[in-house]
């Protein structure tokens, strides 16, 4: 565990020294989640906006992107339920006086017994070794097969409270389980209450006719509203959907896990119009082509997990979680969720407005079923970042810091330098960037011995640093040096763009999803 709280600490402050995130407001001591991204954040994730819209929106002749305001009519969130169902339930401790979201306090508490299958399973495959199979393990040893009986009974009798609004229940699970105040080790709990997530805001300049808003818990409902708008002007025929990228807000409980949960933050989200009775089949398709697009960017195989939904939102018929693993364990990273026709229908109920369809095969109207993506950008900047961030021993006994973000993603993707502050070099380094910033984020650097800015690229995340040296005057040749694999190779300057093209360019990297 204190290695786990180590890790994450790191990649807090390596976020910080580098140049991607900042705590917002900092000079006044900062705000609670709430956060800034910085001059290399910002880049990145930009860069995984783009990559998401481009495998949403171009990629898919049938998905449209839009951008909703974020202050919507206040109706909308009486009809998408969020006025009265957007609760957390909320748990305080007497003696320290901290607030916990009490599913929460559950849940992690049942991860600490995954965590013991992990060490068992673990465990068995050291002495097993190659003969080792680990789904028979799971199966038939006692430990593991006691330990996981008891996460399930946990997680379902949890569910099955929070969906029966039975408060008193989830906190006697949390006394039954012995569940402790993490900061001060007191059971001394308060009950369990509701508390509504969304922020609300004033719209008008007078008192009496300003009207109560609230800013947007999600960017679901800017689709919903405006799907018949865009289904005429785009003469869209079902199957088809609406894609969009925008903050949401969420007066969150506990925030104190850096980026994972902010009380400002961007979701990327992507509605998909099926006809009613096929959202069981839409529903596998996109949890499988979510899942492909995130191992697309090659961060392994065994770093993501779906979990089914036990709970069900009011407005779900099926959900999945992806998770991801993060530096404090595996946690939900996107969403896909069946919502049947109820958004649509609850618009339609309190708008008087039709929101239908109509199915030219069928020759009749329909509300649409809809299956829902939805991943936090944020979310996924962290993701990202936290699988690059590595330290590395080298051949040499010494170690580096090395940040190995997808090429593709890398804010800067090459640092040109002059091996020397003379003898032209400087300006051979300056022509090269003149040449390739016209296609790709490119910097200068000539402080210190070369070795140092190598390191400090490494640790920047850019992936190749090009060097021009006394050679490079007489046959225009530099060293390009590869970030991950640390080679270097002399090559032509002439060739420099290709070289870098083909390992950062987007489409190589989307092809993987198809
Ligand atoms: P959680 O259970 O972690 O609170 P959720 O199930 O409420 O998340 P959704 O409403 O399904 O989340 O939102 C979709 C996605 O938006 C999530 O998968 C997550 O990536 C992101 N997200 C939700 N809340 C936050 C937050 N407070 N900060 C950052 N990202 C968030």
């Amino acid at each position: 565990m204190a290695n786990q709280e180590d890790d994450f600490k790191r990649v807090i402050s390596h976020a910080k020294e580098y140049g991607y995130v900042f705590q917002s407001s900092e000079i006044y001591d900062g705000l609670s989640a709430v956060y800034d991204y910085a001059q290399n954040g910002a880049e990145l994730k930009k860069n995984i906006r783009e990559y998401w819209w481009k495998a949403m929106v171009q990629l898919n002749e049938n998905i449209v992107g839009i951008d909703a305001a974020i202050f919507m009519h206040p109706t909308t969130w009486k009809a998408s339920g969020h006025v009265d169902a957007f609760n957390d339930p909320l748990i305080d401790n007497k003696d320290s006086k901290k607030r916990y979201r009490a599913d929460v306090l559950v849940e992690d508490y049942v991860a600490k017994i995954e965590a013991k299958i992990e060490k068992e399973v673990a465990k068995a495959a050291k002495r097993f070794g190659t003969a080792f199979d680990q789904d028979q393990f799971l199966a038939t040893n006692e430990r593991v097969v006691e330990y996981q009986g008891k996460a399930d009974e946990i997680l379902k009798r949890l569910g099955r409270s929070l969906e029966n609004e039975d408060l008193a229940d989830v906190k006697d699970l949390i006394e039954e389980l012995d569940i402790a105040c993490p900061m001060s080790g007191s059971k001394n709990w308060t009950e369990v209450k509701q508390f509504n997530l969304m922020f609300g805001t004033k719209l008008g300049a007078s008192a009496e006719s300003a009207m109560d808003l609230y800013l947007r818990p999600e960017t679901a409902q800017g689709i919903f509203v405006n799907f018949l708008n865009v289904q005429k002007t785009g003469r869209l025929k079902i199957p088809f959907g609406i894609a969009q990228t925008g903050k949401a807000f969420r007066n969150e409980i506990v925030a104190r896990q850096f980026i994972f949960r902010m009380r400002e933050f961007e979701q990327m989200e992507m509605q998909f119009f099926i006809r009613p009775g096929s959202q069981q089949e839409w529903y596998e398709k996109w949890k499988d082509n979510r899942m492909k697009w995130h191992l697309s960017l090659g961060m392994g195989k065994e770093n993501y997990r779906f979990h089914d939904h036990e709970k069900l939102a009011h407005y779900a018929d099926a959900a999945a979680d992806i998770e991801f693993r993060f530096p404090f364990g595996f946690k939900e990273l996107e969403g896909i969720h069946s919502r049947t026709d109820f958004d649509l229908s609850q618009h339609e109920k309190y708008s008087n407005k039709k929101l239908q369809y109509f199915d030219p095969e069928l020759k009749e109207n329909y509300v649409p079923y809809v299956v829902e993506t939805s991943i936090g950008l944020d979310r996924m900047f962290l993701a990202v970042f936290s699988h690059s961030l590595r330290e590395e021993e080298l051949d040499n006994d010494t170690t580096r810091t090395v940040l190995k973000l997808p090429a593709v993603l890398a804010p800067t993707k090459a640092a040109v330098l002059p091996l020397v502050k003379k003898d032209g070099l400087p300006e051979v380094a300056h022509k090269i960037i003149e040449d390739l910033k016209w296609d790709f984020n490119v910097v200068y650097d000539e402080k210190d011995a070369v070795g140092r800015r190598y390191r400090r690229q490494d640790a920047a995340g850019t992936p190749f640093c090009i060097t021009v040296d006394h050679q490079s005057l007489e046959d225009e040749t530099v060293t390009i040096r590869h970030r991950d694999s640390m080679e270097q190779q002399r090559v032509a300057i002439t060739d420099l763009k290709s070289i870098i093209h083909k390992e950062v360019d987007m489409k190589t990297w989307l092809h993987r999803i198809v």
